[in-house]
């Protein structure tokens, strides 16, 4: 396998690789911009193939990857399953009946995210310029990494992930992003697929609009309501018309249309932070019972606050979100004068919210929280007087956690009856320390 160093004229973030800053002049700036070589890498079937890859028994079976309540929904299936029609966010109940073989393996995240924490590692001794864009799928930038050939390269990032993980990605190449995604569908499973600048044009003639990655369903009907259906049509569509559309954005669909996207790779490590950290429970039964429902709310205050502490993020806007069994939501916030972080500061006016400002009037399906206005902080909350103690004992849990998970420790009002809350990976999130590889 090629180990090739980058030049790193705005090389920043990857802490992998040490490299002597060369001169590059503004000529090469200006042909790297038109130029480059964008990798979309999409890992097929990711959390059933980890399963199948982990099982040797379920491997070239039908099987699919479920959560744990009692109504979950398909979260992925291996691609046997897929040809008797399984698709994710099916019912169990729906899957079993496209396929009655089907076998079912419940969501091991941990599992998930150390999987792709070693293909991140893979990427990275390619190109420091390796975005994550969810659990199962990366940005790559081999503009300056590819001295063994464009395909090559590729092929030989397939072949190191294979080596080392026993799973298959499909490969999109172009000169952006959104053309990169676009076309590592294509050949899936196992794809590799190179979108040549001069055949774009010809290629997205007649393609149609919601293909692109950020056009729904809604901007579909939106743009078939104006007469266009296809990308090529997008393209030629006049600029000022869609801008009276869609505001600011008419002109971002335009260049789309046209397979133009400048949006730049964002490293490991220099991802936005976010902008809320929430946790979401659907129940088995309906909850209507005050009691049980607090104690929901104190365990998903605690997963709140685990992320938040981990993150070193502090905040002071709390929502508590309410689901009905007939579907209807509500979402009740209060802002607060100090920000907070801890388990308890944070049930406090979860709780608060809960019972001053959520009617509850019907059994409840779901219950969430989450903190917004964040920031990093090392910040000492003053809800409680004994802070060096509290502070020694979250320490303690986070360390303990670290290494048997999140369910080794638990608070005692949890312990009676533990709860089942689901386990899904957030789009959002990423391998934190792959940077120190
Ligand atoms: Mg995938």
């Amino acid at each position: 396998m090629a180990r090739l160093k980058p030049l790193n004229f705005f090389y920043n973030t990857c802490a992998t690789h040490t490299i002597t800053l060369g001169t590059l002049n503004f000529s090469a700036l200006l042909t790297y911009s038109m130029n480059k070589i964008i990798l979309h890498i999409d890992m097929d079937a990711f959390f059933a193939s980890v399963e199948q890859s982990a099982n040797p028994a379920l491997k070239g079976k039908p099987m699919a990857v479920i959560g744990t309540g009692k109504r979950t929904v398909v979260t992925t299936s291996s691609y046997e399953a897929r040809k008797y029609g399984v698709t994710t966010g099916m019912t169990v109940a729906d899957a079993k009946k496209c396929c009655p073989k089907i076998i079912f393996r419940t969501g091991d995240h941990l599992k998930y995210t150390y999987t792709s924490a070693k293909i991140n590692k893979i990427f990275l001794k390619y190109t420091p310029y390796v975005e994550m864009y969810s659990v199962d799928e990366s940005f790559l930038d081999i503009t300056f990494c590819h001295q063994n050939g464009i395909i090559q390269t590729a092929k030989s990032i397939k072949k190191d992930i294979y080596m080392q993980t026993g799973l298959t990605c499909s490969i999109g190449m172009s000169h952006n992003k959104l053309l990169a995604k676009l076309v590592s569908d294509i050949n899936k499973p196992n794809g590799l697929f190179y979108l040549k600048k001069q055949n774009v044009p010809e290629f997205l003639e007649k393609l149609p609009v919601n293909k692109l990655c950020g056009i729904g369903r809604k901007t579909t009907e939106y743009l078939l309501s104006l007469g266009i259906k296809t990308c090529g049509e997008l393209g030629r569509f006049s600029v000022k018309e869609l801008k009276k559309h869609f505001g600011v954005n008419g002109e971002k669909l335009s260049l789309m249309g046209q397979g133009e996207d400048s949006s730049p790779i964002v490293p490991i490590g220099a991802e936005e932070d976010a902008k809320s950290i929430g946790h979401s429970s659907t129940f088995d039964n309906d909850v209507f019972d005050q009691a049980i429902l607090e104690r929901y709310l104190f365990k998903l205050c605690d997963m709140v606050s685990r992320r938040m502490r981990r993150n070193k993020s502090w905040g002071d806007v709390i929502s508590v979100t309410v689901r009905y069994m007939d579907f209807t939501t509500l979402t009740r916030q209060i802002k607060l004068k100090d920000i907070i972080q801890h388990t308890h500061s944070i049930f406090y006016y979860a709780k608060y919210i809960l019972d001053e400002k959520c009617a509850l009037s019907y059994p409840v399906r779901l219950l969430g929280v989450s903190i917004s206005g964040l920031r990093k902080n090392d910040y000492q909350e003053d809800l409680f007087n004994n802070i060096e103690k509290r502070n020694r004992l979250f320490n303690a849990i986070d360390s303990v956690s670290e290494i048997f998970g999140n369910d080794s420790t638990n608070w005692g009002i949890l312990l009676d009856r533990p709860l089942k809350t689901s386990t899904v990976i957030s789009p959002s999130w990423r391998p934190h320390g792959v940077r120190s590889y």
